[in-house]
């Protein structure tokens, strides 16, 4: 077998980077030992930047359709269910998705697989990982098709998105530090009869345990997450815990009567946090849960790998196609500033909500209570919050695809940020970026520069170009009054932003951060067009 990109793992990961490479026409094969995705919930919150993701690919809707936005959430705290605050527009303004949807891993699994079978792709079940050897021109796989022959597929590149316990990890002997919680976890798929709204997301925090009661689609269903005492059954070793204890547990937590009839699935876990110090080695790349794992605090596991993939997906596709194979260097450099951050933030927002200090503990279950509905709704707060726990805020400030120029001083958004939301004349500057391809904006209110901007020639292949009035929601969003350009990457990360000397940056980007031996500097009439 021969291809040029080898997936091994079909979880959100693997399918999202095998979605990715079909948008630019990259040959792949991607298997798992599994016999079919998962049918298990696992994660549960869709963050705003995976949901934009979606939309580039038309996905974006169905998964809306299936899911539920996390509308509100209220505190409990000792039998008392506190007055709630509403999460449901929480990012408003700042992403066409300005709430976390609330959508099982296995729907988002079965929404990504769906579009590789629409577009005449399918995964290798049951076929599994034996050994890997990688040499200057490629990879050579031994894979194994359920308890048939042993066979070899010949890649360019191999992508381990094989999970926590990666062994395309551990073959490639890259180190996974970090360290574990003492406390054990417990997570159960239940349905509660109990007077708390269904629309609602819950919390209570006690001073030794917390618990999130999430409502799941379904009539009365709820996932419950939290942790258990050390004394308990499952804590002592036990794999299931019966209904009756786990109510038991819970009502003694929360201090409210309530009943679970069923629980549809129970797991106990210890939580790790760990991460690689490198993505790649050679031709050998991991993405997700391979390259780090953390607590669940803010729900970001499988939406940090699906955008692992998207990160990845179009450097792969430019180096097959024309790039230095020094592009890939940038995938480790932007995802590994992007993991430490991650893990450091997942732990401290971990660590206030299960962790045993007793100021945090104070703060957690006497303080915050009552007052999270007036600290919630500040506006400063609401956005700040958003921005972080939705992942819109990831930027690759100091990535060599981050081009500086003399004006970037002007603009309230950096080279590096993703492209803020903006709508212009009532649709999504969004919609008109969905083309596998860097897009070039120019916004002016001159009819001479946009004439010239929108008759510029450039390398159509590579660049799409919009020529946009500058209206006040984009003078609000980039912080300019006057006529600008800023060059997206395909990912829709902005590789610079300038007032002037457009033509000029295009032709250092594509040489110098690209590395694009034979691109063909733009013409002046470029430069024109983005001056004021
Ligand atoms: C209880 C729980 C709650 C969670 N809640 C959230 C949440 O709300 N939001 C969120 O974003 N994340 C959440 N997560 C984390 C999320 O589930 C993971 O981050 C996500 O599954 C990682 O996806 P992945 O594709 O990288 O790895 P995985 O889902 O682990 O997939 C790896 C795949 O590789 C396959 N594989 C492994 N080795 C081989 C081999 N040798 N050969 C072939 N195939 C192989 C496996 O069969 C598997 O299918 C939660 C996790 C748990 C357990």
């Amino acid at each position: 077998m021969n291809t040029d990109v080898l997936i091994i793992g079909a979880g959100p990961t693997g399918l999202a980077l095998a979605c990715q490479l079909i948008r630019y026409g990259v040959r792949f094969v991607i298997l798992d030992q599994k016999p079919g995705i998962t049918q298990l919930s696992k994660a549960l919150g869709v963050q705003a930047r995976t949901l934009e993701i979606y939309e580039q690919i038309g996905l974006a809707d169905p998964a809306v359709e299936l899911g539920k936005p996390a509308d509100k959430i209220r505190l409990i705290a000792a039998g008392k269910v506190h007055e709630g605050f509403d999460l449901s527009a929480m990012g408003q303004g700042m992403s066409p998705y300005p709430y976390m949807l609330v959508l099982e891993q296995s729907k988002n699994e079965q929404i990504l697989y769906d579009y590789l079978q629409q577009h005449q792709q399918t995964v290798l079940w049951e076929t599994t990982l034996e050994s890997f050897s990688q040499s200057n021109t490629g990879v050579q796989a031994v894979v194994r098709r359920g308890e048939g022959e042993s066979q070899t597929v010949h890649a360019q590149y191999l992508v381990g998105c094989d999970g926590a316990s990666s062994q395309v990890r551990q073959s490639l002997g890259l180190s996974f530090l970090g360290s574990t919680f003492e406390r054990l976890f417990y997570v159960a798929d239940t349905q509660i009869d109990w007077d708390l709204d269904h629309d609602t997301l819950h919390s209570c925090l006690a001073r030794d345990s917390f618990i999130f009661f999430f409502p799941m689609p379904g009539e009365r269903r709820w996932r419950i997450l939290g942790n258990l005492p050390e004394q308990s059954a499952a804590a002592q070793g036990e794999t299931e815990m019966a209904a009756s204890a786990l109510e038991q547990w819970v009502q003694d937590q929360t201090g409210l009567p309530l009943a679970i009839t069923e629980i549809n699935w129970f797991s106990t876990y210890r939580v790790h946090t760990r991460r690689v110090d490198q993505f790649s080695q050679g031709r050998c790349f991991l993405a997700g849960d391979s390259a780090h794992v953390h607590t669940p605090a803010g729900g970001q596991g499988m939406n940090t790998g699906i955008q692992d993939a998207y990160n990845l997906a179009w450097k792969l596709a430019m180096v097959l196609q024309q790039a230095q194979a020094s592009l890939l260097d940038t995938y480790n450099q932007e995802r590994l500033a992007n993991a430490k951050n991650l893990v450091d933030t997942t732990d401290k927002m971990f660590e206030f909500e299960a962790g045993s200090n007793w100021l945090v503990s104070f703060v957690r279950t006497l303080l915050l209570p009552p007052l999270a509905k007036y600290i919630f709704r500040l506006d400063l707060v609401q956005r700040g919050l958003f921005s972080l726990v939705s992942q819109i805020g990831i930027s690759y400030p100091e990535s060599r695809l981050s081009l500086k120029t003399s004006t970037d001083s002007v603009f309230k958004v950096r080279a590096g940020d993703r492209l803020p939301y903006v709508v212009i004349a009532g649709e999504s500057l969004y919609e008109r970026l969905k083309a596998p391809k860097f897009h070039l904006l120019t916004f002016t209110n001159d009819a001479e520069a946009a004439a010239a901007a929108a008759q510029a020639q450039i390398d159509e292949t590579l660049i799409d170009r919009l020529v946009l009035p500058l209206l006040p929601a984009v003078t609000d969003a980039f912080g300019c009054r006057d006529g600008f350009s800023l060059l997206l990457r395909p990912d829709n990360h902005i590789g610079f932003i300038a007032q002037t000397q457009v033509g000029d940056r295009l032709a250092e980007y594509f040489t110098h951060c690209l590395q694009l031996a034979d691109f063909k500097p733009a013409p002046r009439s470029v430069t024109q067009a983005a001056a004021p």
